[in-house]
């Protein structure tokens, strides 16, 4: 049990934010700015799986041949100045977010990870995938990157319970995110995990192993947000027909502090929460913001007295 707040963990916050990070790395404000590259995901197409995660948006699904829309560099320029206006950001993260952003070529790969970061005001790439979709080829291009520039590689996990990872029709094990993670280690580039909580049988007491099993692992930061079913999904047809149960916002806010209570303090916090349009959303309906969530955890670490890594080994 910590007797004082490492230094790691922002004073006010009880947290090691990764904007604070950030922060402390590049020396000003720095913004993930989303695009969308096209990338399609191998658990629709058939060659991991077919139908995809129960959560995932299909509506908006994009065939494996469709480019995007709208030009990458035309995303980053309108993404940059959302941000520059809104939040004073200086510089920027290119976050490859939509679907599996390592499922190409590698030639496909560089020349869209190269485009992303030609800005002069781009200091790096993030990049969501999943732990079984990462070939040698994509491995070695994020380490020549990470030579001179920043790159966070995002893992999903979503869950350490391979019952619920296969509930939730995800295609892939928990020893697949644990081989990727150490395919991954010391190549001078971040590792996020990405962590869902509120599946259908996921007990709080279960999931609060995923700090454990960060823990373990060379990760350096963490997503973590409560499940959330949006229309033209699979879980949003179990929530009508009620085999879905969403978690209660005091029930979630106290699972992320006793969640962050056991994640050492050395991991960086990306998020605490996930929303999504109101068109879209079906539940659960709690309406915050992600500051309104981030200080609701806050104020109950406040409470309890405790901070990140608190119960850390
Ligand atoms: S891995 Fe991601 S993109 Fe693919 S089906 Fe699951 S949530 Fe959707």
């Amino acid at each position: 049990m910590g007797e004082a707040q490492p230094s790691a963990v922002h004073h006010e916050l009880r947290i090691n934010s990764y904007g604070h990070y950030l922060r402390r790395r590049f020396g000003c404000r720095v913004s993930k700015v989303n695009v969308d590259a096209g990338f399609t995901c191998p658990n629709r197409d058939g060659s991991k799986g077919t139908g995809g995660c129960i959560y995932c948006n299909n509506v908006s699904f994009s065939p494996r041949d469709t480019q995007p829309i709208i030009p990458l560099e035309d995303q980053l320029t309108a993404g940059m100045s959302y941000h520059r206006q809104r939040l004073g950001s200086e510089k920027f993260i290119v976050y490859f977010q939509k679907y599996t952003n390592t499922y190409a070529s590698a030639d496909v790969l560089a020349d869209l990870y190269r485009r992303a970061l030609a800005h002069p005001d781009v200091v790096g790439i993030s990049v969501g995938t999943r732990p079984d979709s990462l070939s040698g080829e994509a491995l070695e291009l994020l380490t020549e990157i990470a030579r001179d520039r920043y790159v966070c590689l995002e893992l999903g996990l979503q869950s350490g319970d391979d019952a619920i990872l296969e509930r939730i029709n995800r295609g892939h094990t928990v020893d697949d995110f644990v081989g990727a993670v150490k395919r991954s280690a010391a190549r001078n580039f971040d590792i996020c995990a990405h962590l869902i909580h509120g599946f259908p049988g996921d007990r709080p007491e279960e999931f609060l192993k995923n700090a454990e099993l960060i823990a373990s692992l060379p990760i350096d930061s963490v997503k973590l947000h409560q499940l959330h079913a949006v229309e033209g999904t699979e879980l949003a047809a179990m929530y009508r027909r009620g085999e879905f149960v969403p978690l209660t916002l005091e029930g979630y806010v106290a699972t992320a502090a006793d969640f962050l209570e056991r994640l050492p303090a050395r991991v960086t916090v990306q998020r605490l929460y996930g929303s999504a349009p109101l068109a879209i959303r079906v539940a659960p309906q709690w309406g915050l913001k992600n500051n309104q969530m981030w200080f609701a955890v806050v104020n109950e670490l406040r409470r309890r007295g405790t901070w990140q890594g608190y119960l850390a080994g």
